[in-house]
């Protein structure tokens, strides 16, 4: 595989060190190759998604990214800004099926708000359509009407095509996992979501062994805090699961351990933590790097079909958990607290 790195900003280079590390032990058949993106890429070239950053990713097999954002650049016009390059890498490679895994691990129990024997074993999969949707529908705008009045339009739209490839994309997902979708929408108020739960019922006809359900989006908002551990695989458009997959993320307590994956049709996808570029702590050789490394096992399954590769590392790092290393933002008294650089270290050795 040909794998394109790119580390970004802030912290994004250190924990993207440790996941190149931990990619390279496995000793399997990987090139790398290495590109600005972000603000750091504006510095360099003058844009944060440079066209020669851009066909090094055509070139690869996957995207290895770290995290955007530099503060110090925030008054750039919007196209110039560094977040702008993950919005460009979507678009450019149609990544349509964002796929964020919620996992509580035995020894991080408490670090949840919930109590233990709401998030104890959680393990969920919450799949956003990526592309579509109230973000990105025409016509949209801020307009005055004949009275003077201001308003602001945004229009929801899903065509069928859409649905169905993200459907299908989730069927599969559930297949390999506990066979149970639930497909989140709001389809008894708006008409855009009547079609999304005909459609998902309609491709759920091709997948027989996977069991179906629907629930209305303030519902599935309150099951997620109520009762996590009743959902396998979540999917669902591109608004709700914005804001899903963020209070998923919660239940587990800690946004440093916790990857994600962005995937085309044709298996190629960008993976990243889902937490930001952390200017607070960068520099300092003290960020957690394994939602990094995590979303590296994520690249080697989901565009390299390399099941076994991404288990040797997921249970590389359940087992530095277990061991007890723990970096800041997870710490706790009595265990070992290490920078990024030993936890790459721990998961060397467990690996
Ligand atoms: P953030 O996720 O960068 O940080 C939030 C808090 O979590 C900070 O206190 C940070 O120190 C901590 N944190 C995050 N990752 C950590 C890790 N791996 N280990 C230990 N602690 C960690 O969010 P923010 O501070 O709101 O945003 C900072 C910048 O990142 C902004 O410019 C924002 O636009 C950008 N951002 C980028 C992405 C992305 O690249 N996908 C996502 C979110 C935010």
């Amino acid at each position: 595989m040909r794998i394109c790195v790119l580390p970004g900003d802030g912290i994004g280079p250190e924990i993207v060190a440790e996941a190149v590390r931990v990619l390279r032990a496995l000793g399997l058949s990987l090139e790398f190759a290495e590109a600005p993106v972000g603000g750091a890429a504006y510095r360099a070239l003058g844009h944060p998604l440079p066209e020669s950053t851009l066909e090094l990713a055509r070139q690869s097999d996957a995207i290895l990214f770290g995290a955007v954002g530099d503060f110090n650049l925030d008054t750039l016009p919007r196209e110039l800004r560094p977040e702008q390059a993950i919005l460009g890498l979507r678009k450019a490679f149609n990544l349509f099926a964002n796929f964020r895994p919620a996992l509580v691990y035995p020894e991080l129990v408490h670090a949840s708000t919930l109590k233990p024997e709401v998030v104890a074993g959680l393990d969920i999969l919450i799949i956003r359509e990526l592309t579509g949707d109230i973000y990105f529908g025409q016509p949209r705008g801020i307009r005055t009407l004949e009275n003077g009045v201001r308003e602001g339009f945004d229009t929801m739209r899903y065509s069928e095509p859409e649905i169905e490839r993200v459907a299908h994309v989730a069927f599969q997902a559930a297949r390999k996992r506990n066979k149970r979708l639930c497909s989140v929408d709001k389809a008894n108020v708006l008409d855009t979501m009547q079609l999304w739960r005909e459609v998902v019922i309609a491709v759920g006809k091709e997948y027989p062994d996977v069991e179906l359900s629907h629930m209305y989006v303030d519902n599935a908002a309150m099951q997620l805090l109520k009762n996590p551990k009743q959902f396998d695989v979540i999917v669902t458009g591109n608004m709700f699961g914005d804001i899903l997959s963020d209070e998923a993320s919660m239940l587990t307590g800690s946004i440093g351990l916790l990857p994600s994956a962005s995937l085309n049709e044709k298996n190629f996808g960008l993976y990243e933590p889902i937490h930001g570029s952390a200017p607070d702590i960068a520099g300092k050789g003290i960020a957690n790097p394994l939602a990094t490394i995590l979303s590296a096992a994520m690249l080697l399954r989901f565009s390299g079909g390399l099941n076994a590769a991404a288990e040797q590392i997921e249970t590389a790092v359940k087992r530095v958990l277990a061991q007890g290393y723990r970096t800041g933002d997870i710490a706790e008294p009595g265990l070992r607290t290490v920078g990024t650089r030993e936890m790459g270290d721990a998961v060397l050795a467990a690996l």
